[in-house]
């Protein structure tokens, strides 16, 4: 799951960053309007945390210039208290939800959840795929009920890979969902968490728990 944070105030920025990032989600960070809506328009992300004053285009008008681009990505707008900020003008500008700051984490966190099961990036909190079991409230992963301890990156990889059980994803698909901008596209990043996820979930040569769809990408799948 990648999020897009759009705010220019640099403590809640990277409070923001490090908070999400610690709940296993990528994060990328735009520091004013007309750079947020650019990133959101070039890339997939699978929700948007938008503070609605900012240099050069407010929250609102980025909110409606992505839905006037057609973009269905949900928006969390974040607003201090006394902002004459109606209701009605968030939902008019496509907002999905909103939050008034100063906000607790655990709020956050719950709306960012909700929107995403609300929009089907994230479906259900627990999912099993064999004997493998994976949580992404407490991110933790478990294979005949026995803990697996995985790096939040092989964490997020993973994640991606059973919510779309039975599905090839492409590298393309892994490097949007999985990653930040920080990546660089040309390292192996994506073979080597595979292999290492391979090895800690015990994959052998006969029946491979995550398979590699030649020319194609990767899916889990138990058969
Ligand atoms: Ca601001």
């Amino acid at each position: 799951m990648r999020i897009l944070v759009i705010e220019d105030e640099e403590k809640i920025a990277s409070f923001l960053k490090v908070s999400l990032e610690a709940e296993c989600f990528a994060v990328d960070v735009a520091k004013d309007g007309e750079q947020g809506l650019k990133l959101a328009l070039e890339n997939t992300y699978d929700l948007i945390i938008l503070d609605n004053i900012l240099p050069k285009k407010n929250g609102i008008e980025v909110c409606r210039d992505l839905r006037i681009a057609r973009k269905t990505v949900p928006v969390l707008i974040l607003s201090v208290r006394n902002e004459t900020l109606e209701k009605i003008d968030l939902l008019d500008a496509g907002a999905d939800d909103y939050l008034t700051k100063p906000f607790i984490l655990e709020e956050l966190l719950a709306r960012v959840r909700a929107l995403l099961r609300r929009h089907g990036g994230m479906q259900k909190t627990t999912v099993t795929v064999g004997d493998v079991t994976l949580n992404s409230k407490s991110c933790t992963v478990t294979k005949k009920g026995k803990p697996i301890q995985l790096t939040r990156k092989e964490f997020m990889l993973l994640q991606y890979l059973m919510q779309n059980e039975d599905t090839v994803l492409s590298r393309g698909m892994i490097l949007e969902h999985v990653w930040d901008m920080s990546t660089d596209i040309f390292s192996n990043t994506i073979e080597s968490h595979i292999l290492s996820l391979r090895k800690k979930l015990g994959d052998n040569g006969k029946e491979k728990f995550i398979q590699t769809v030649p020319g194609r990408g990767y899916k889990v799948a138990t058969q």
